[in-house]
């Protein structure tokens, strides 16, 4: 669990366990060589065949694990570009980033560039299939429309966590839309 108010410990925490996911659908689905821990990706591929499977699109990984000092560099450049208090709702601080923990993807589509990264994903194909089924592969979709105030970031229809099955079942059974209300953890709108 890693939000504004749950750093990562120790804050500079790297995982021993980071692969390169390879996926049935080719280079084009991490054409960066993007890495996750072991668990991650293994259930990323699964959620990319079943996408493929369901005429939902081709995944595209966009970013994956960020190290502390990955982290440090684009946490700069998002408050540079849209100040503090927008940039840290989309760029955590280094130490507190979701990325660090190699259980976080930022996926987008093949064909749907115009939306990379932009809240217009949701509203794709690739995005809703993504939206009503990642819960099945053990992802959730961390940062939902209208709940920036429980978890300190703006709607990113893109970023995905993995929790494991288990849970993302659970959690999507119960109808919890955040992490942190389904782990009766405080809300974390800022740091
Ligand atoms: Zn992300």
């Amino acid at each position: 669990m890693v939000n504004k108010k749950r750093p990562l410990n120790p804050i500079n925490y790297a995982p021993a366990n980071l692969v390169k996911p390879v996926f049935d659908t080719g280079a084009a689905s991490n054409p960066f060589g993007l890495s996750l821990a072991k668990p991650a990706a293994k259930a990323i591929k699964l959620m990319a065949n079943a996408m493929k499977a369901a005429g939902a699109g081709t995944l595209i990984l966009e970013s994956t694990y960020r190290s502390y000092s990955d982290q440090t560099a684009v946490h700069a450049k998002d408050v540079a570009k849209y100040g503090l208090a927008a940039g840290e709702n989309l760029a955590a601080r280094p130490g507190y980033s979701e990325h660090q923990t190699g259980l976080a993807a930022d996926v987008g589509a093949v064909g749907f560039d115009s939306c990379r990264i932009r809240v217009c994903f949701a509203k794709t194909a690739p995005g809703m299939w993504l939206a009503a089924n990642s819960w099945q592969f053990g992802f959730i979709l961390r940062y939902p429309d209208g709940q920036t105030a429980i978890t300190g970031y703006q709607f990113e229809p893109w970023h995905y966590r993995y929790i494991g099955v288990d849970l993302s079942t659970a959690m999507h059974n119960a109808g919890y839309k955040t992490l942190e209300r389904f782990l009766k953890v405080p809300d974390a709108p800022s740091y």
